[in-house]
């Protein structure tokens, strides 16, 4: 059984004054049945780690470089990401592939880098509009999923997202039946080549989770939580998804 994980992505959104929500669900959570996680933006991360540090809420980040130093200005380590506070580390997220150009092999290197510094990596995955109407979801999750971890993945830490990059941010959510092809598919996958320890890696569903619609998103078939855009920026609307996770 793979443990749950309501995780937040804040995006660029959020400034000091914002800590103050993650703070409001540590106290609404103090003891969460489920793992809950918030990535902020970096420039509050290891503030936003400090006034969480004795709360059941970890923290992570929404990207990392490949390699752990060096000469790539604007860039920050997996090893720098752990020296500030973070467990998790957002990977190849759709924003990411589309906005600066990241490739399967790219994700695949910084997803390598996260396991090395100690890093859970969640890796997301997920195919276009246009993709999903020509019947190529499954070969387009089959691929990134491919290609984007390395062999000696380290299954304990590992967390994958499938976020249908039409369905971020639009308000718009697949069929459960169209979920739940697309996460029987990534564990069957992931079976075949990993193991049996793959029966244990989360699979997170992204894409336009609120409140709402949490808990049939939730009782769907191997959907083991969820990566929470808009709906993580508030405590009560994000506490009515962990609410909603931790009665599935
Ligand atoms: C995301 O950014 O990963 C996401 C799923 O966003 P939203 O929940 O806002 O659709």
């Amino acid at each position: 059984m793979a443990r749950k994980l309501a995780a937040g992505n804040w995006k660029m959104n959020g400034n000091k004054a914002a800590i103050s929500e993650a703070t409001k669900l540590a106290e609404m959570f103090p003891v969460p049945k489920v793992d809950v996680l918030l990535c902020p933006p970096l420039t509050i991360l290891a503030p936003m780690a400090d006034a969480l540090s004795d709360a059941k809420i970890a923290v992570g980040a929404q990207d990392c470089h490949a390699k752990p130093s060096g000469a790539h200005t604007g860039d920050v380590s997996a090893p720098m990401l752990v020296d500030a506070g973070a467990q998790y580390v957002i990977l190849g997220h759709s924003e990411r592939r589309t906005d600066h150009g990241e490739t399967d092999q790219s994700v695949a290197e910084k997803t390598q880098a996260a396991f090395t510094a100690g890093l859970s990596p969640i890796v997301c995955i997920g195919e276009t509009l246009e993709e999903r109407e020509q019947g190529e979801a499954l070969n387009v999750v089959g691929r990134q999923l491919a290609g984007s971890l390395p062999d000696a993945s380290d299954l304990d830490k590992l967390v994958i997202a499938y976020e249908p990059v039409w369905a971020i941010g639009t308000g718009k959510i697949p069929t459960l039946e169209q979920i739940a092809e697309v996460h029987d598919f990534m564990r069957t996958t992931l079976l075949e080549r990993f193991g049996d320890g793959a029966a244990a890696i989360p699979l997170l569903y992204g894409g336009s989770v609120k409140p709402g619609n949490a808990a049939e998103i939730f009782a769907t078939s191997n959907v083991d939580g969820a990566l929470v855009g808009g709906a993580s920026l508030k405590a009560d609307d994000f506490g009515g998804i962990i609410s909603a996770l931790e009665a599935a």
